[in-house]
């Protein structure tokens, strides 16, 4: 690791991850109020991708808000942060590149508190990087969940119900839905890897439904 500034020691990196809907931005935007409050240097990024509300304010599906500034790269994030800041913040952390745990651990390593959101499942229920390596980093991890939109139980999963198979494609509520794990319905491959994954366990064979689905 290539750290630049040490030395001050109190820094820390805060993970909240969890689906869509589950509270992140707004866990968020609360803890960063608060440092406000106790008249700490704040400073709060989003991705330059992440448009859908406004393109400087981190705003959560209850419409809460905060100034933010956009940042292309988390390399942008690393310049853009003045050496005095005491938290950084950054909303919806899967949409930036890899380099993005190595700049939180810079920025804690010269005594920041660097509170991160962001998605830690994609769509078809895989890790989504980087928030997987940042939440091994961090000091603190809160795991949040929604309301399944199905039966209302917890839910853990964001469930596509309309668009492409693109990995990356924004939306909110007409796009993505909340789901448990019960509701959650993976695309087709991913239920292939699932019944062969319980087919192993349980000795016994893939379900033929999963397998016709899968080949099309
Ligand atoms: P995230 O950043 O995790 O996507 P937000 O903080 O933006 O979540 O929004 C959380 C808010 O979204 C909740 O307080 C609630 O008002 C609203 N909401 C809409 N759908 C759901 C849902 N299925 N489960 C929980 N909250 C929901
Ligand atoms: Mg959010």
């Amino acid at each position: 690791m290539n750290v630049v500034w040490g030395g001050l020691g109190g820094g820390r990196i805060e993970v909240i991850c969890g689906p869509m809907f589950s509270g992140k931005s707004e866990e968020l935007i609360r803890r960063l109020r608060r440092a406000i409050i106790a008249r700490q240097r704040v400073q709060v990024f989003k991705p330059v991708v992440d448009n859908r509300y406004a393109d400087d304010e981190v705003v959560s599906h209850s419409d809460t808000r905060l100034s933010a500034t956009q940042a292309a790269t988390a390399a942008a994030i690393l310049q853009a942060t003045h050496p005095r800041t005491e938290v950084v913040g950054i909303d919806e952390a899967q949409f930036f590149d890899c380099g993005l745990v190595d700049v939180c651990e810079q920025l804690a390593a010269r005594g920041a508190r660097v509170v991160v959101a962001g998605l830690d499942l994609d769509w078809r229920g895989r890790p989504f990087a980087p928030i997987p390596d940042l939440l091994a980093v961090a000091e603190s991890v809160t795991k949040s969940q929604a309301v399944c939109m199905v039966c209302g139980a917890a839910a853990s999963f964001s469930q596509k119900i309309s668009g492409t198979t693109d990995t990356v494609e924004i939306g909110s509520a007409e796009r993505y839905e909340a789901r448990c794990r019960r509701h959650f319905e993976p695309e087709e491959s991913r239920q292939l890897e699932l019944s062969r994954a319980r087919a192993a366990v349980l000795r016994v064979p893939v379900r033929e439904e999963d397998a016709t689905t899968a080949q099309g």
